[in-house]
C-alpha cells in the first residue's frame, strides 16, 4: 500500500443523491424536491411527473429544515439490515413547503412523541458502503426551544 493510499480518508456521501444534499463534512444537509410549475404542488426527492396533474414541467426546490408530526409509531421489529437501535421511533412529518417526510426521531423519549409536535432535521451517519465512504441520513429530532 502506498503513502497516498493510507492516507486517504472515507468521505460522507448522502444516502440518495434525489432526496438529500449534504455539506463537505456530512455535518449539515438540505432535503430536496420538486415544485410543479402547473399546479404548484410539491413533492419530496425527484419526480419526472408530477404525482397530481401530470406535468412534466417541475423544478428543482430546497426543503425546508422543520415539519411537524402528522403520525408516527414505535419500530419494535427491524426492518433487514437495519443498523440502528431498536426500537426506533419512526414519524411522518409534513414541511412547510407541503411533502411529507418519513424518518427515524432521535433524541426523544418514547412518550414524548406526539402529533403535531415541531421536528427539525439532523444528519447521522447511518452506516458505511462498500468503499468506506460514510452515509449520511437524514433523520427528524424534537425542535429545540
Ligand atoms: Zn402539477
Amino acid at each position: 500500500m502506498t503513502t497516498e493510499e493510507e492516507n486517504k480518508t472515507a468521505r460522507r456521501v448522502s444516502v440518495s443523491q434525489s432526496r438529500l444534499r449534504i455539506n463537505e463534512d456530512g455535518t449539515e444537509g438540505v432535503l430536496l424536491g420538486r415544485k410543479c410549475r402547473n399546479c404548484g404542488e410539491t413533492f419530496f426527492g425527484q419526480p419526472r411527473f408530477c404525482l397530481k396533474c401530470t406535468s412534466a414541467d417541475l423544478a428543482p426546490v430546497d426543503l425546508g429544515r422543520e415539519g411537524e408530526i402528522t403520525t408516527y409509531t414505535i419500530v419494535r421489529q427491524a426492518p433487514p439490515g437495519w443498523q440502528g437501535d431498536v426500537p426506533y421511533l419512526l414519524a411522518t412529518a409534513k414541511v412547510a413547503e407541503g411533502p411529507s417526510i418519513t424518518s427515524e426521531v432521535v433524541d426523544c423519549a418514547e412518550d414524548r412523541l406526539k402529533v403535531d409536535m415541531s421536528v427539525e432535521l439532523t444528519m447521522r451517519v447511518g452506516g458505511t458502503d462498500k468503499e468506506g465512504n460514510e452515509i449520511v441520513v437524514y433523520k427528524w429530532r424534537p425542535k429545540s426551544a
